[in-house]
């Protein structure tokens, strides 16, 4: 089995022996592996971290990086992406380069390219900023062979399903990804994707879920199933962006990360990622009933004009708005991308319906997002979570930071700031100020944890033979500058990121 990772990268030939490519000299190194840091010096040959040692003499190199009072980690490692989705047109994915990240999983949530193999070729011939590894999303595998339908498969098209995941996995997959909660993914059943998840086991890929839910409707039940999705298909089980969605379910990170714990002592291997935002982002149609999306957006309009389905995608609506992923309020849903209408961008939904003539209430404010989801779909960021858990699931020792964000053309759009801060966000909120987090515990979530998921055994850590991917901050200066109001921009007091050992950034310019 091959996993095929992505990368760009530029040999510098022809070292004599005792010269190498790069040293970085008397940095404080923080390996990725959790243990205390230490001040040393890195020597980067070919790509790779040929010594860690205080310091050798009668050596040369192409360059001399001085990082004396500066931080020297592992280049950062985004389990859950969705950076695939722009990045032939946006090469340089410079979003994640700006933030440290130097190796990125995309094909998140149960979406991903198809078929692996086109998409490998593509963006090898194009070459792009970080490192990039893929999934095969089950909602794209399912619409290959059976469309958008709302119903369960049959044994053919199950059988159908079973070898297009398999040939994914020949092409490069690291793994399977479902988006239980989107469409068609919605309308499987667990049988279907513990079908499905056997088959990624077999080749020794991973599982790495968009749950059901995340809110009252089946947050407990959701973790359930991805733990009971790993005990029958005997694979590792990865909870992606998790969270306990809507003010009826705070707190309920206590029993979702107990359950994460009962599953590991009963031997099934279970990791967990999260963002470190108390906002959610994703399409406006989330907030819509699964059955009403069958068929795709011609459909749903038909639906819309039809009295008796639009009064039921009201009530759903409204039902999600109060108790669900809408914070209680419309003014906790925020447009943050609509193509028909970008002024509408950062506003949130209690001010469109107001500009709309009508009083800010829940069924107003489903009425005028139906209107404009009728016209296009668009995206969303949803306030909708507690800081109280946003912390107790960052500080679980099998929690690593992700930040489920896509590559951004700069300056479009009001995306969710993880996109550019979630990295340094981490380092300045939860490891320098609240102290929720070491700096060696935080870096070891960013970079040897979501290794060891993906089986990478040469990156993740600073260490002898690895590849030289590499971040120097300033742990008093980094800080990352994106806001909800104002996303586009890029954090500060990164020094320099390496990527295979070649400068990708330096002092901020890519
Ligand atoms: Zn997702």
């Amino acid at each position: 089995m091959k996993k095929v990772f992505l990368f760009l990268f530029i040999f510098a030939l022809s070292c004599s022996e005792n010269e190498y490519d790069f040293i970085i000299e008397n940095g404080l190194i923080i390996d990725g592996s959790g243990q205390s840091s230490y001040i040393g010096t890195i020597y980067v040959k070919n790509g790779r971290i040929a010594h860690l040692e205080k310091s050798l003499s009668n050596v040369k190199a192409k360059k001399k990086i001085d990082a004396t009072g500066k931080i020297v980690s592992p280049g950062f490692i985004d389990m859950h992406t969705h950076s695939e989705r722009n990045s032939l047109d946006h090469p340089l994915i410079e979003n994640y380069l700006q933030q440290g990240v130097t190796t990125m999983v995309g094909g998140n949530c149960g979406s991903s390219p198809f078929p692996i193999n086109d998409f490998i070729d593509k963006t090898q011939s194009k070459g792009i900023g970080p490192n990039l590894a893929l999934l095969i999303g089950h909602n794209t595998i399912r619409k290959e062979v059976m469309g958008t339908e709302n119903r369960l498969a049959n044994d053919d098209e199950l059988e159908d399903m079973k070898k297009l995941v398999e040939n994914s996995m020949k092409e490069g997959a690291f793994g399977m990804s479902p988006g239980l909660k989107y469409i068609p993914g919605a309308y499987s059943n667990t049988d279907e994707v513990v079908a499905l998840a056997k088959v990624v086991s077999k080749n020794n890929g991973f599982y790495a879920t968009h749950m059901r839910e995340e809110g009252v409707s089946g947050l407990i039940e959701s973790v359930e199933e991805a733990i009971n999705i790993g005990r029958k298909a005997s694979i590792p089980v990865q909870i992606s962006h998790h969270k306990a969605v809507g003010q009826p379910m705070w707190g309920q990170s206590t029993r979702t990360l107990q359950m994460v714990d009962d599953a590991i002592k009963e031997g099934i291997n279970v990791t967990v990622d999260q963002y470190p935002y108390t906002a959610t982002s994703t399409s406006l149609t989330i907030i819509f009933p699964a059955w009403s999306l069958s068929g795709g957006h011609a459909a749903l309009k038909k639906r819309l004009i039809d009295k008796k389905d639009r009064k039921k995608i009201k009530e759903g609506i409204i039902w999600n708005i109060v108790n669900d992923r809408g914070g209680s309020d419309p003014a906790s849903i925020v447009i943050s991308d609509y193509s028909p209408n970008p002024t509408l961008n950062g506003k949130n939904l209690a001010e469109v319906t107001m500009i709309n003539g009508l009083n800010p209430t829940p069924s107003n404010a489903a009425e005028v997002l139906m209107d404009m989801v009728y016209v296009s779909n668009g995206r969303g960021i949803y306030h909708c979570l507690s800081e109280q858990d946003v912390e107790q699931i960052m500080k679980h020792p099998l929690v690593m930071h992700a930040s489920d964000g896509g590559t951004v053309q700069f300056g479009k759009a009001k995306p969710h700031p993880r996109n550019y801060g979630t990295y340094p966000k981490i380092l300045v909120e939860y490891v320098r100020d609240r102290k929720i987090l070491s700096s060696e515990e935080a870096i070891r979530k960013m970079t040897n944890l979501p290794a060891s998921v993906l089986g990478l055994k040469d990156r993740g850590l600073i260490k002898e033979g690895y590849w030289a991917d590499i971040v120097i901050f300033d742990a008093n200066k980094i800080k990352d500058n994106s806001t909800w109001d104002e996303p586009h921009q890029y954090p500060c007091g990164i020094d320099l990121v390496m990527v295979n050992g070649n400068i990708s950034l330096e002092k901020g310019v890519a």
